[in-house]
């Protein structure tokens, strides 16, 4: 008998399964080996959002745990996936330089926003400066997750198909599914969700989001951000752009409005020579209250969801991956805030 089933291997997929490896547990995971969020996202972890120059829930007290778990498994397997890089923000006015220097002078900023710096970027025009970052950087995710399948599939641990929700069988103290069994299913589907039907009342939105790959006559550069981010992928000489926000359609193809909404901000932002060379999309598993999505099932407590990492997963799944790990073998409590509890309606007097 198995502890877990994982459901889904993108970022939440992964961090749970590490965390389980750490601490001895069987499990399985299942995953079709799909395109989805985690394999779209630019690979960005910086806890500053900088266009109003605040903090991300919870990204600056995770930060340096997900970046031990990057680390940690970039050791055990010999293979690099931590980039540590610096984001160049384009100051646009006089005003913004004031409110950078404000805001990077307050002691919660101290650890990731530096002085406002003049650099030559051929194609930039930035009269005000650049804002630049500290301990940001990126991440290697489709390296990390390939990595990651491939060990799985080699220990017999991967099966490369979607979980057929009807064939679960659901006791108190263990789930049945054909010839498996384990005590506890965790569904870590990102947008996936919203065909569980256990979990699927959740109030989980999905943002799709599309990034254009790009060749320019320049490499090493850092990330540049402005209403674009210019970010290199790296090991190669290649770099993204994006991201898109879009809220009304839910599918994963590429389409031809954002790739000329991309192209027409990374015009404004980068005047020089570039070819486009690939176009990716994705769903970001957001939540109605912008809050992950952890917890166990009001009726069946062998099921368990962890979702909702929206737009900072790296940052966010190591160390709630530990939480909800906590919470399902030792009954720590979830942060309030986080536990899909806050979703069950309350019942009538
Ligand atoms: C364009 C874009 C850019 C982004 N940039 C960044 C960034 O720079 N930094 C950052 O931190 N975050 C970024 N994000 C957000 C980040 O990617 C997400 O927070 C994170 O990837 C979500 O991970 P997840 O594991 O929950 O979901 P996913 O990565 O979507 O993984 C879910 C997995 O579950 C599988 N699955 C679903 N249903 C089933 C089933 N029934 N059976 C088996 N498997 C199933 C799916 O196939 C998939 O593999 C970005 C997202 C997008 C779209």
């Amino acid at each position: 008998m198995y502890d877990y089933i994982v459901v889904g291997l993108g970022l939440a997929g992964w961090a749970f399964t590490r965390v389980l490896e750490e601490n001895r547990k069987r499990f399985t995971v299942f995953d079709p080996g799909e395109p989805n969020a985690s394999t779209a996202s630019a690979g960005v972890y910086n806890p500053v959002i900088l266009k109003r120059f605040t903090l991300a829930w919870k990204a600056a007290e995770f930060l340096p745990y997900a970046v031990l778990q990057y680390r940690r498994y970039e050791m055990e397997t010999g293979r690099k996936f931590v980039f540590p890089v610096p984001i160049y923000r384009k100051i646009a006015s006089a005003a913004e330089q004031n409110e950078w220097q404000t805001a990077a002078g307050r002691p919660v900023f101290e650890d990731y926003m530096d002085d406002i710096r003049f650099e030559n970027f051929p194609g930039i025009d930035a009269p005000f400066g650049f804002g630049v970052t500290k301990n940001t950087g990126l991440v290697d995710v489709a390296g990390l997750l390939q990595t990651r399948r491939e060990a799985l599939e080699k220990r017999g641990l991967l099966r490369r198909e979607p979980l057929d929700y009807s064939r679960l069988e659901i006791s108190k103290s263990k789930v049945r599914y054909g010839d498996i069994e384990a005590r506890r299913v965790v569904f870590a589907e990102g947008f996936g969700l919203k065909q569980n039907p256990f979990f699927g009342h959740l109030p989980l939105m999905g943002t799709k989001g599309e990034t254009l790959r790009l060749r320019i006559p320049y490499t090493d550069w850092p990330v540049i951000k402005s209403n674009v981010f210019l970010a290199p992928i790296p090991g190669s000489e290649e770099y993204l752009t994006g991201a898109t926000y879009e809220w009304t359609d839910k599918t994963t193809e590429p389409t031809r409005q954002a790739r000329e909404l991309l192209s027409g901000k990374l015009e404004k932002l980068f005047t020089g020579p570039y070819t486009v060379t690939g176009q990716t999309a994705g769903i970001r598993p957001t939540v109605k209250d912008r809050r992950p999505l952890l917890g166990v099932h009001p009726a069946y407590p062998s099921l368990a969801v962890f979702n909702g990492l929206g737009t900072r997963g790296l940052i966010l799944a190591p160390r709630l991956a530990r939480m909800l790990y906590e919470h399902l073998e030792f009954g720590m409590e979830l942060l309030p805030e986080t536990d899909i509890k806050r979703w069950e309606k309350p019942s009538k007097i």
